[in-house]
């Protein structure tokens, strides 16, 4: 069956038509999936019932159902834990900032890239998601919340660049405006780096954010945190890095987790310096939020301000990712591995 919601209007249309309605009736209900964010065709009441039968034979309706959500009493950050029709979960994180909201979304139900600090990962990739699924997480914390979202970040489980198409087809239903019409450059996506997906993103030539999870200032270095080390080199990640910059304009995000002892010392960020220096760029240090199933430790508070000002000393925009959401499992796939454990229990 046709998964409807991760069609465009254009496909839509042709798909209603050939059922033998009206084209007018597809952009009815394009507007009832994305910007009513209906979660099902009987709520489409301007639809003959005779037809949503029909629809109901014909495509499926993606929609996730909410199994736990926690509220954090430090800053507001909500998580919530999402079932898929099959069974498996997800995780997608709800911020509040003072410029509007933010949602982070999981583009796979779990991650084969193996990153050492990462809770995503330990059990492996189990699929990736469909773009009506990233939608669906949105979707659904905005009606959870009943508050708009002006800002999606693809950091949550998962890597989107091992998830190209479904990611490409969901920034294009997102940022549509027939539908939630969220801006491009609203949104970031996270990549471990795959260069040859980085630089295909950059032949999209889209205004969405790129960030890059860096992590390291070597290749040995980086190999010991991230197996995808061993496929791409820094030198090619970074060539990539500036020729995405290059196709579209856009300032880089380098996304630096600090490991206490293992990335944190000042060898570390000179060599950060050295080798970012040269991009138009953004540096996100993130203190790593251990996890239990590895001995990583998180950076003393010294280190981690060390580490900022002396990359502000050398004229490199830096923040320190505020720690949002700590007491409720905030780190990536923490959440979801926490359920799947008390399940085989
Ligand atoms: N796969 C993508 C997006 C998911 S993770 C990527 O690798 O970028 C989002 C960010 O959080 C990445 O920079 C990731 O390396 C980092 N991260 C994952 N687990 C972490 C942890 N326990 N502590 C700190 N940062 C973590």
């Amino acid at each position: 069956m046709i998964d409807i919601k991760s069609l465009t209007l254009e496909e839509l249309t042709e798909e209603i038509k050939a059922l033998g309605e009206k084209a007018f009736r597809a952009k009815q209900m394009y507007e009832w999936m994305h910007v009513k964010l209906v979660r099902d065709f009987d709520e489409m009441t301007n639809v003959s019932k005779a037809f949503r039968d029909v629809c109901r034979e014909h495509f499926s309706f993606t929609s996730l159902e909410a199994i736990r959500v926690q509220e954090s009493a430090i800053d507001g950050t909500k998580k919530f834990l999402f079932a898929l029709e099959d069974g498996n979960v997800v995780e997608s994180v709800w911020m509040k900032y003072k410029h509007g909201n933010s949602v982070c979304i999981s583009s796979q139900v779990g991650c084969r890239m193996g990153c050492r600090f990462c809770a995503s990962t330990l059990d492996g990739l189990e699929r990736s998601l469909r773009p009506s699924e990233m939608l669906d997480q949105i979707y659904a914390i905005t009606k959870l919340t009943g508050e708009r979202v002006s800002n999606v970040v693809v950091m949550g489980t998962g890597e989107p660049l091992d998830n190209y198409d479904n990611l490409l087809r969901f920034i294009q239903l997102l940022t549509d405006d027939n539908g939630l019409h969220i801006s491009q450059r609203n949104l970031t996506v996270s990549t471990c780096g795959i260069v040859p997906n980085m630089r295909r993103l950059a032949d999209e030539k889209l205004q969405i954010t790129l960030a890059l999870s860096l992590h390291a200032t070597t290749d040995e270095k980086r190999r010991k945190l991230m197996p995808i080390a061993n496929k791409y080199s820094l030198i090619e990640l970074m060539e990539a890095c500036a020729y995405y910059f290059e196709q579209t304009g856009r300032r880089l995000t380098f996304e630096y987790s600090l490991v206490g002892n293992v990335n944190d010392t000042d060898e570390d960020v000179r060599e950060l310096i050295d080798l970012i220096k040269p991009l138009n760029c953004h540096v996100n240090l993130i203190p790593v939020n251990p996890i239990e199933e590895r001995d990583y430790v998180e950076s003393t508070h010294e280190r981690v301000v060390n580490f900022k000002n002396k990359l502000e000393k050398n004229k490199i925009n830096v923040t320190i990712r505020r720690e949002m959401g700590r007491d409720i499992d905030g780190a990536c796939g923490q959440l979801r591995r926490r359920h799947t454990l008390e399940g085989a229990r």
